[in-house]
Parts: C-alpha cells; sequence; structure tokens
C-alpha cells in the first residue's frame, strides 16, 4: 500500500480524485475541478448564457444554477452587479442580449434600494431596442410587480427617444414574447414628451388616424405614413420606392414583397449592419449578390468596415455562424439553397477577425490547447444553430493565432478507454495534431475541426504533452468546459511539474466556453487566469495576463 501516493501527495493526484488540502469540487463528468467563484460565473452566464444547457447539465438546471450565483452577487454587492452588466450588455461582448436583460430584471426584483433604481436607471442602456424592451418587460413580469418605479423607467424609456429614433423603434420591432409597445405605453403612461410623441403614442395605441396620398409634413413622423401605405402598396415598384425615400426596414414590408429583387435592392440601400450579415443569403438567392455585381462590392466594403462593425455592436459569434451557414449554401433547416459567392465569404472571415478589435502581439510562446472530447460536441454556443463548443473554440483560438507569431495548436481528448497518455496505457496518445491556422478560412477550420474523433477527457494532455517534448511555452491557452475526469494527473499538477522542471514560469489561461460552475484554474495560483469564451474583451485580457 503507497500511502503517500493514496493521501499526501499533493503533486500527482488523479483527476477522479480531488487534489489534498485543496478546495477543488466534483465537476458534472466524475471528475474533480476548482469551482469559479460567484462574479466568473456572471461574466459566464452574462456572455454564453444558460441556452440549451451543457452536454451534462439540461437547460433548465444550467439556469436556475446562473440565477442563483446571481442572486447572491446581488445580495452582496448589487451595484456592482448592474456595473458588470452594463459593461457587457453596452459594450456588446456578448452574443446574446437576453441573459443581461434577465440579471438586470433580478437586480430590479431582488436588489436594495440602490441597486433597485441602479437597474431601472440602466434600463435604456442595457434594452436599447423594441426587442429588447419586451424581453425585459417579460422576465420582470414574473418575478416583481409594477410598482411605480418600474412604470417610471418604462415611461422614461419612451419619452427619452427622438420621435424619429422612436418611429423606427415602433416600424421595426412590433411585439415579442407577448409584450408590445401598445401594453408598455399603457403600463408606463408617460406623458408625452412632445407634440411628436403625442402623435406616436397615438398611432401606437390606437392606429394612424387614415392615410392620405400626401406624405405626413412632419419628418419626424413620415416614416409611419410611409410604413402604412406600404402595407397598402399596389404593386413591387410602389413598395421599393416607400422602401427607399422613407429608409424602412425589413420588418415592414408585408411578407408578399420579400421574395422581389427590386424590394431587396431598396432595403439594401440603407441595411443595418446586423441586419445584412444575417440577409446575406437571401441577397444572393433573389439574384443580388453574384460573383461581379455592384451589390457585392458594396456589401463587401460594408461587411469589412471596422468602424460600423464596432459601432453596430456585432458580435463575432453572428458573423462566424453566418460565415458557416452562407458558405454551405443552404439553410440550417436545409429549405433554401443558394450559391455562395467566394469573395462574400472571404468579406465574412475578415468581419470575424476584425469584430474583436485590434490586439497587438506579445511576443511570448503560446500553446493553445482545444478541448475536443466528447463533450465538447455538446449544445451550441448561446443557441448558435451549429456553433458546438469545440468549433467555436477552434475559431477562438484562431484569434490569438493570428496575432501571435509564435503559436502552437493542438487538439487533446483522452483515449475512449479513459487515462492515459503517450500511449501508456495503450491506445493512441490523447494528443491530436491539427493543421488549422488563421492563414485557412474559417469554412476551412470548421470542417477540419469536426473531423477530429472525439474521446475522453484529460485537460492536462497539453502540459504534459510539452513537457515530455520540451516544448517551450509562456502560457497555456486551454479551451474547455472543465469537465476533466480522464487522467492521472490534474492540470494545475501538470502545470507546476513543467514550471519546475522547464524552468519556465508558464501560465494558464482556460477559456470556458460553457456558462456551467468549474475550472481547471487555481484562483490562488497568480499565474491562472480564467476568461469567457466569446467575450469580445477575451482576446486583450488574454493578451495584458501574458505581458504581466
Ligand atoms: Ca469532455
Amino acid at each position: 500500500m503507497n500511502y503517500l501516493k493514496n493521501t499526501l501527495n499533493k503533486k500527482t493526484t488523479p483527476q477522479s480524485q480531488p487534489i489534498p488540502g485543496s478546495a477543488q469540487v466534483a465537476n458534472s463528468a466524475g471528475g474533480y475541478a476548482f469551482a469559479v467563484d460567484d462574479w466568473t460565473r456572471l461574466t459566464r452566464f452574462l456572455v454564453l448564457g444558460a441556452e440549451g444547457g451543457t452536454y451534462y447539465i439540461g437547460e433548465r438546471t444550467l439556469t436556475l444554477e446562473n440565477a442563483e450565483a446571481v442572486k447572491r452577487c446581488i445580495q452582496s454587492d448589487g451595484p456592482r452587479v448592474v456595473r458588470e452588466i452594463v459593461a457587457v450588455s453596452d459594450m456588446g461582448r456578448a452574443p446574446k442580449n437576453d441573459p443581461a436583460l434577465f440579471a438586470l430584471a433580478m437586480c430590479a426584483a431582488l436588489g436594495d434600494d440602490a441597486t433597485r433604481r441602479a437597474a431601472l436607471a440602466a434600463l435604456p442602456q442595457v434594452a436599447r431596442i423594441g426587442t429588447h424592451l419586451f424581453h425585459f418587460a417579460a422576465y420582470v413580469d414574473g418575478m416583481r410587480g409594477w410598482g411605480r418605479g418600474l412604470r417610471q423607467a418604462i415611461a422614461r424609456w419612451y419619452n427619452a427617444q427622438d420621435a424619429g429614433k422612436l418611429a423606427y423603434q415602433a416600424i421595426k420591432y412590433g411585439q415579442r414574447d407577448g409584450w408590445s409597445h401598445r401594453d408598455l405605453l399603457r403600463l408606463g403612461h408617460p406623458t408625452p414628451a412632445t407634440e411628436q410623441h403625442t402623435a406616436l403614442y397615438h398611432w401606437i395605441t390606437q392606429g394612424w388616424p387614415g392615410v392620405g396620398d400626401a406624405p405626413h409634413p412632419d419628418p419626424a413622423l413620415r416614416p409611419v405614413w410611409a410604413c402604412e401605405r406600404l402595407k397598402r402598396a399596389a404593386d413591387a415598384r410602389e413598395a421599393a420606392s416607400l422602401i427607399r425615400d422613407h429608409t424602412l426596414p425589413r420588418e415592414a414590408v408585408p411578407t408578399q414583397w420579400l421574395g422581389d429583387p427590386a424590394v431587396w435592392e431598396a432595403l439594401l440601400e440603407q441595411m443595418p449592419m446586423t441586419a445584412l450579415i444575417r440577409n446575406l443569403a437571401t441577397l444572393t438567392r433573389v439574384g443580388l449578390l453574384t460573383p461581379q455585381s455592384d451589390a457585392t462590392r458594396k456589401v463587401i466594403a460594408q461587411v469589412t468596415d471596422k468602424a460600423r462593425l464596432k459601432k453596430a455592436r456585432v458580435h463575432p459569434i453572428a458573423v462566424l455562424s453566418a460565415l458557416k451557414t452562407y458558405a454551405q449554401g443552404r439553410g440550417e433547416r436545409g429549405q433554401n439553397t443558394w450559391t455562395p459567392v467566394a469573395k462574400v465569404v472571404d468579406a465574412l472571415d475578415a468581419a470575424f477577425y476584425a469584430s474583436f478589435g485590434n490586439v497587438e502581439a506579445t511576443g511570448r510562446r503560446w500553446l493553445l490547447a482545444l478541448d475536443v472530447s466528447g463533450s465538447m460536441g455538446g449544445p451550441p454556443i448561446a443557441g448558435t444553430p451549429g456553433l458546438t463548443p469545440r468549433i467555436a473554440s477552434a475559431a477562438m483560438a484562431m484569434i490569438t493565432a493570428a496575432t501571435e507569431p509564435e503559436h502552437q495548436i493542438v487538439a487533446f481528448s483522452a483515449p475512449s478507454g479513459g487515462g492515459g497518455y503517450g500511449g501508456q496505457w495503450g491506445g493512441q496518445s490523447g494528443l491530436t495534431p491539427v493543421t488549422i491556422s488563421p492563414r485557412q478560412r474559417l469554412d476551412d477550420v470548421i470542417r477540419e475541426t469536426d473531423k477530429i474523433p472525439f474521446g475522453g477527457t484529460d485537460c492536462a494532455l497539453p502540459m504534459v504533452y510539452a513537457l515530455k517534448n520540451k516544448m517551450a511555452a509562456d502560457v497555456f491557452v486551454v479551451y474547455t468546459d472543465s469537465e476533466t475526469w480522464a487522467g492521472k494527473i490534474h492540470p494545475v499538477q501538470a502545470l507546476r511539474e513543467y514550471r519546475q522542471r522547464m524552468g519556465i514560469p508558464a501560465k494558464l489561461v482556460v477559456v470556458g466556453m460553457t456558462s456551467n460552475g468549474f475550472s481547471i484554474a487555481d484562483a490562488n495560483d497568480a499565474g491562472m487566469l480564467d476568461v469567457v469564451g466569446f467575450d469580445t474583451a477575451t482576446p486583450q485580457l488574454m493578451s495584458d495576463f501574458a505581458r504581466q
């Protein structure tokens, strides 16, 4: 009986047991990992949400777990939660705004006075468009009553927008989740800020009083007149000219005109960035985007415009999702098909890198390690069809690889028999050499990543591999759900052994790809950092950490 090995050895512990004396907890896969603190969990939730759950945790349980963590944060420092929500939402760091709206509703319902006030004051910054406001209303409605503070906040939301902007909001976002502007105006009951607001509130709650031939004399209200006219348009030509003259959005267009190229051409002239990225397939299908057309040139110029991407808060996940779908030439549900224009795919590829903002090379040696075990093929990130954590990890790694000249990329999963590496238990090594690089287009990267075989999970493999092969690395980046179980040594132990034997104070960055509560990083080790996958702030955080 090896008493030392089984009880006190803090240097080599199988992942099926906690490191003696550490605060490790059981993860969902039968292994042990560190619990992330509630503030890290809050960021994971705000960025990744809980939609679809994880491979191990159902959506409902994951949502409840995250809500509990948010609640604990609100109890400990509510105003800080509101600041964090605003930071993630207003900077467009998350693929979806729903988790931010949900957490804000929690602050408005469960917080102390100061927290509630802060939450309601932040409402316009977090609920920036009509749809956001409807989501917020649906969340908050289930959590608290419609007291005076809440009603006033809703009233302020409407009165604070100038009439032109508010008209556009009302035209574009009619209703969602069983909530409409009419419902909210009745609850908020704002005293109209201007005469124009009076007219708009009347239109929203009671309809437009008659639609004449002459455009409305007030430019701020004219789009509302045009929107009503569009409902009665006699042909596509009239529809197109109303859209063009009054900058009407796609949402205002009756379905019978949505297959018409002239209508789409008119829409394209003023199409907002996010709508453009979402509608590339349709624009191709109706024949506007061809390899040589003016429309294609225009679209490419817009999609690759860094300033516009930033201003429109286009999230890299939205770009990646559009690229994946567009390049495959058929919808995720398989009904529509189109012939992708190569230049448009190239433009989306460039837009993906641009949407993270600029990060400067640190000159450090990076080992980027993708967990490609079975669980990483689990539910897609933020409910985005086809974007599994493993594919998202590969795309995320491309950002650092594109910036840092000294990098290597490996993918790891333990042999399916469980445990062992370097073939010591038989079977193949758990590390797969990958040939992906940022010089490839992302649809290629996705295809290559998809082909890597699945296996068990051993998150220590990158460090063990680097030590065995005497590879010098200053920073290990592991993209994972931290549901590690199959290794004979914990990742942090493997890292410490690597530091000692290589004489390099190597750091470890854990990129959390799901909103579960685990990490392989030890928060008590200053050389380890937890970041959140697909937070647009992550590449900069990683680079700062590597440089420190
Ligand atoms: Ca796994």
